[in-house]
């Protein structure tokens, strides 16, 4: 890992000094790419997924499980092929790429190179991933295993880590987990300790707990060590910051540790780019609700299914003025959401946009869109870019501060790679041949291989699909935070409903204009509360789903009958999970759970039922154990 030369981190009293400077220079570089790259064109689309894994180390003999704080060694053998690769000693490149994340348990896995725009390269999505696991099967030690869970159930708990450390550690103070947690990087401890330090305290995370028959109501935790006192921020639990009814988590890990599945694609050009930006941004929190697989927290089981608030919670650094809770007068800007949430405003020209879809008040420096803007960026661009930047690079290395703006993008990434948003709408590194980028950001990451290659599949052929059929997804961006809390309840696939457009099939002209028809201007941009199954699978009258949508753009296409075949057995799992025919990984975690004869009705997720939930989950991954509820009759 390259990274790990990077220098002396600063600590934030000093780096805060540095936050203009950063921030200068970041746009500097922004203009830099945007002046060489904006029209730049790509011939075919490449994309690519990523998936976390955490590892876990199982003791069959005492039925325990602990999570393994391995993941370095096991990353250095991960890692060899690619090394050897850019060295030149080994020819072809590696079948996949490996990296490190924010927990020292987790594992990071990305095909090698990009798939292409083929149908042949959808199908060998699944068979590359499943090469992924038993890749990193490879380079671990046979009682450890690669899982696909988003969190580990017990994260926090006492004795759950490999090897073991008390939780006292400096950086993160938690409560519930130590420091040797975090990845060792510099980057990472120092990443916890100034968002404490930006923010005046600990993170604050609360969800909800899962109120069953025996669960004391209210609900005060008796496993938060309440009266500790070996920081100053102990204190915070029982002033407030752990709330009765949830389960209380205090720091990044907790957050960071999640694992998720993540697309990437590359469009044509920046304007191909940003209108999928815009389209996909309300199909994030559909799609969190579809992939639902994080139902429990730190021993319990919540009421939520879905982890992307953890996460926004652990890394939210806005100091209390910026939270709105004082007023102004350290900070600039009273800010609506945390660095991790989904994205503020919309960023396409594309003709079918409208000013009134963006119907939140967007926070943005002034002075950097003025400066955008004076250099040539858009409206719509410069807003985007300037909203990111109002927040403070808060992992500065004091070596790196002065470098080439038009060789470097480190600045404008310090402050891009720590907007952790739905979406993420990627520039072109400085001199690649890289092109435009979007990532797509909300889906939880799925138990075995032929979900996650399910998923992903499925979106590329969705964005096809609004490609080619000029789809427009547009709804007012307040409603898409809107769904983006219903996606969290749980069983929200089966129980809740969802904003989405009516129509949308917006006429466009060969200029590529969109002519709304001015008597029914209303109607043409009228949304909805939909049921997951009616968007996904279409409505009587209405709305005709997203599955049908693709079946009809793969009947337009030359495909053979065996990809055809593949392809549907994915889009047919997503669309029993949103009719409910099939459970989501959350349904089936808590069900597990729920009928686990060790489970006493009270919550609690314990080590006996730990042990046998990973170890379930690394049976499905591994095809040896095939849930009917949750997989249907496809075979893993
Ligand atoms: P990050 O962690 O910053 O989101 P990664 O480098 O881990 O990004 O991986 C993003 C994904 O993008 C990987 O699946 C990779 O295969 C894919 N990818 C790499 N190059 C391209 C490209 N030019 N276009 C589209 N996807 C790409
Ligand atoms: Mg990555
Ligand atoms: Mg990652
Ligand atoms: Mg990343
Ligand atoms: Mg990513």
């Amino acid at each position: 890992m390259g990274l790990l030369s990077l220098g002396t981190p600063l600590h934030w009293n000093e780096a805060k000094d540095y936050a203009d400077h950063v921030r200068k220079h970041g746009i500097e570089q922004f203009l830099h790419i945007y002046n060489y790259q904006k029209d730049r064109q790509t011939q075919c689309l490449l994309w690519g997924d990523e998936i976390e894994y955490i590892v876990v180390k199982f003791n069959d003999e005492e039925k325990t499980t602990k999570l393994s704080l391995r993941a370095f060694d096991i990353l250095e053998k991960l890692e060899k092929p690619e090394h050897d690769w850019l060295a030149g000693i080994e020819k072809e490149p590696p079948a996949a790429l490996w990296r490190p994340e924010y927990g020292r348990y987790m594992i990071e896995g990305t095909p090698g190179l990009p798939y292409g725009a083929t149908f042949r390269d959808l199908v060998g999505v699944e068979e590359n991933m499943k090469l992924r696991r038993k890749m990193a099967h490879a380079a671990m030690d046979p009682d450890e295993h690669a899982v696909s869970l988003v969190n580990y159930p017990r994260l926090g708990c006492p004795n759950q880590l490999y090897p073991d450390h008390e939780p006292n550690g400096p950086a993160c103070q938690s409560m519930f987990v130590p420091d040797q947690i975090i990845n060792p990087h510099a980057r990472f401890p120092t990443l916890t300790a100034n968002i404490r330090r930006r923010r005046g305290s600990k993170v604050q995370i609360n969800m909800p707990i899962f109120h069953d028959v025996n669960t004391p109501k209210p609900f005060i935790d008796p496993t938060i060590p309440w009266d500790r006192d070996l920081f100053k921020h102990d204190k915070e639990a029982k002033e407030g910051a752990a709330l009765p009814d949830h389960i209380y988590m205090d720091a990044m890990a907790f957050g960071m540790g999640c694992c998720c599945l993540q697309i990437t694609f590359q469009a044509c050009n920046i304007d191909e780019g940003r209108r999928l930006y815009d389209q996909l941004a309300p199909v994030a929190p559909l799609m969190m609700a579809l992939s639902a697989n994080s139902p429990i927290y730190r021993g319990y089981l919540a009421d939520v299914d879905a982890r992307w608030n953890v996460i926004s919670a652990s890394v939210d650094d806005r100091t209390p003025e910026e939270r709105g809770l004082k007023p102004l007068n350290d900070s600039k800007y009273v800010i609506n959401k945390s660095r991790y949430d989904s994205i503020d405003s919309y960023l396409s020209n594309d003709p079918t946009y409208k000013s009134k879809y963006d119907d939140i008040d967007l926070v943005y420096d002034k002075d950097i869109y003025q400066k955008l803007r004076d250099s040539g960026v858009d409206d719509k661009l410069a807003k985007h870019v300037a909203h990111l930047f109002i927040r403070d690079p808060l992992v500065i290395f004091k070596e790196l501060l002065n470098v080439d703006d038009s060789q470097s993008s480190d600045h404008f990434e310090n402050l891009q790679s720590t907007n952790w948003q739905t979406m993420r709408f990627k520039p072109p590194p400085p001199n690649s041949s890289i092109g435009w980028r979007v990532e797509f950001r909300s889906m939880e990451v799925q138990i075995s291989d032929f979900e996650n290659a399910a998923y992903s599949v499925f979106i590329v052929l969705l964005t096809r699909v609004i490609l080619s059929f000029g789809l427009n997804f547009y709804i007012p961006i307040s409603k898409v935070d809107a769904n983006m809390q219903t996606a969290h309840k749980r069983d929200a696939v089966l129980n809740e409903k969802f904003y989405f457009r009516k129509n949308v099939f917006t006429s466009r002209t060969s200029t590529g204009n969109a002519q709304p028809n001015p008597e029914s201007v209303e109607d043409e941009d009228a949304y909805e509360l939909m049921t997951l199954n009616e968007i996904v699978n279409g409505k009587e009258n209405g709305f005709p789903g997203f599955v049908p949508l693709i079946h009809s753009y793969l009947n337009s296409t030359n495909i053979d009958i065996e990809t055809r075949c593949k392809l549907s057995s994915y889009l047919s799992l997503i669309s029993k999970r949103a009719s409910g025919e099939l459970m989501t990984g959350a349904a089936y975690l808590r069900q597990f759970v729920q009928t686990h004869p060790a489970y006493k009705k009270d919550s609690v997720v314990s080590d006996e039922i730990t042990y046998d939930l990973v170890k379930r989950a690394d049976q499905i991954a591994k095809g040896e154990y095939h849930p009917k509820e949750l997989l249907g009759n496809f075979t893993a």
